[in-house]
């Protein structure tokens, strides 16, 4: 039932001051709409939109809420790709952004940060500590960094190199639906072993609770070292990936890939000459110059087995500026000027390249969409696959744009389950209902289901995201 948003707006203001809630329809159409392809509905928007300064006022919020039965969604930056950015249900939009408080604690070995700062300025502010922020998302000057370890992606890092941010979450100060405020895990550097909440709200992806603090290990700043090879196929791209892992060959900090498609797209964009064929671009880290020279070496060596057209070691920094976003062209590329379907498959790495050579088989012949194109990039050395369905028009029916949605992330996640992957970044739980229950039976998902009842028994906290949508 509608709750009389003059009363709703009135008792938020109460908690969180009238000059942070809101419940205008301009604000609110402002926090439905996400990355997603198609139009909001009218579900989506939200009653209203509250941006608290701290923990007591996101307790407030929610002991509020949940006393009514009012969904509440958390909002970092909503640069979610997959659908968890736009509200599933009419809800309190919790939106983080004021909660920046940053504290940097080198005699201990960690830092502590409250979630609405943005990844971009963290990085900065962590820089005259020589430490590294082990996040690196293509949206790292917008998303924030409670939402990237409420989805744990490290994004280009690779996983095998880097693990996940939650790997370097000491602690963590979360609010429950009820309004408790609970601290989990450690203020020494030795995470603890055995059973500990942090390791399964990390990546919660705002179903369980809302993270207001996060205490997060201090990690020496490396060295790196970059490498660019260009090779006639992403084939052989995904044939170098296979060879690096079977080899046991030094996983570098980065390998990405520009299909050959992306490849001329983005080199263009940047004002490179675009390449024949399809670009692998990698960064060796260490900790000193030299052994990031060593590193380079090994890993210019094995790629020169894999006989690329070229491969080289690129000191120059403007250059390496110029390649490296190349790749983030691609993507400005595909989705500014289109109507594009994203998808995620992690196979396991020996099945690489059937895993890729059915995704291009099922974007190219869609039965929602006949006539897109198939982009591919990003991080393969993770290895992730990203198959794109490109269509260059943003004019196309909302029930196409759907379909196609529906009918790319059902084929794409049955390869994850052929292949024996689960996706690996992005946060997928708002399409997860069903791939789950296919990849690892009933029980599991109900398991899922008892655990979200667990903590959130009357349902508030981004309510229809473990439903999922569509
Ligand atoms: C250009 C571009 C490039 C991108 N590149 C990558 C990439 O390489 N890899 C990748 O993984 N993703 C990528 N993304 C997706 C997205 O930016 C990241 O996943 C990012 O980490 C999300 O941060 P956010 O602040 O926007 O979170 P939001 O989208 O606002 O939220 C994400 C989820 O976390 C929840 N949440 C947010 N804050 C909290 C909190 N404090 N407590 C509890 N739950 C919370 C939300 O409810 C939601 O479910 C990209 C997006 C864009 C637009």
């Amino acid at each position: 039932m509608e709750p009389d948003l003059k009363r709703l707006g009135k008792d938020l203001a109460a908690l969180v001051g009238k000059e942070n809630a809101f419940t205008d329809r301009p604000t609110a159409m402002a926090y439905a709409k996400d990355t997603m392809p198609w139009d909001v509905e009218p579900h989506h928007v939200p009653f209203a939109v509250v941006r608290p300064a701290n923990s007591r006022e996101v307790a407030a919020v929610l002991k509020y809420a949940n006393t009514r039965g009012i969904p509440v969604h958390t909002h970092g930056s909503g640069t979610s790709l997959v659908g968890l950015g736009r509200p599933k249900t009419n809800a309190i939009v919790l939106d983080t952004g004021r909660m920046q408080k940053l504290e940097i604690f080198p005699e201990r070995g960690y830092f502590e940060v409250e979630p609405g700062m943005h990844i971009g300025k963290l990085r900065k502010a962590l820089a005259p500590h020589k430490a590294l922020l082990p996040v690196f998302p293509g949206s790292e000057p917008v998303a924030t960094i409670g939402g990237s370890v409420a989805v744990n992606t490290s994004a280009h890092a690779v996983d095998a190199s880097l693990c996940k941010p939650g790997d370097y979450v000491l602690g963590l100060e979360v609010v429950l639906p009820n309004g408790e405020i609970l601290h989990t895990g450690t203020e020494s550097t030795r995470k603890p072993a055995g059973i500990e909440a942090t390791k399964f709200l990390v990546g919660s992806e705002g179903l369980l609770c809302v993270i207001t603090r996060i205490r997060m290990r201090l990690i020496p700043l490396p060295h790196t070292a970059n490498i660019v090879a260009y090779f006639s196929s992403t084939e052989e791209i995904l044939d170098t990936v296979m060879a690096m892992y079977r080899e046991a060959i030094p996983t570098p900090l980065f390998f990405e890939y520009l299909d050959e498609k992306s490849s001329r797209v983005g080199f263009s964009a940047v004002g490179l000459e675009p390449p024949t064929g399809a670009v692998a671009m990698m960064s060796m880290h260490s900790a000193t110059v030299e052994g990031c020279r060593a590193r380079a070496k090994i890993f210019l060596d094995f790629l020169q087995r894999q006989k690329p057209i070229q491969a080289e070691i690129v000191d120059d920094k403007e250059r390496w500026g110029k390649i490296w976003s190349s790749r983030a062209e691609a993507g400005n590329y595909v989705y500014r000027l289109g109507s594009t379907f994203g998808s995620e498959i992690t196979p396991r790495v020996d099945k690489l390249r059937e895993a890729f050579a059915e995704a291009k088989q099922i974007i190219l012949n869609l039965d929602s969409y006949q006539g897109n194109e198939f982009y591919s990039f990003g991080h393969i050395g993770a290895p992730t696959i990203h198959a794109y369905a490109f269509i260059p028009s943003k004019d196309i029916p909302n029930e196409i744009k759907k379909a196609v949605t529906l009918e790319v992330r059902e084929k794409t996640e049955a390869l994850n389950v052929k292949y024996g992957g689960c996706g690996g970044e992005w946060g997928l739980t708002a399409q997860r209902a069903g791939f789950l229950e296919k990849k690892y039976g009933r029980v599991y998902t109900e398991v899922l289901v008892g655990l979200k009842k667990t903590f959130d028994p009357n349902n508030i906290l981004n309510r229809g995201n473990l439903e999922g949508w569509l």
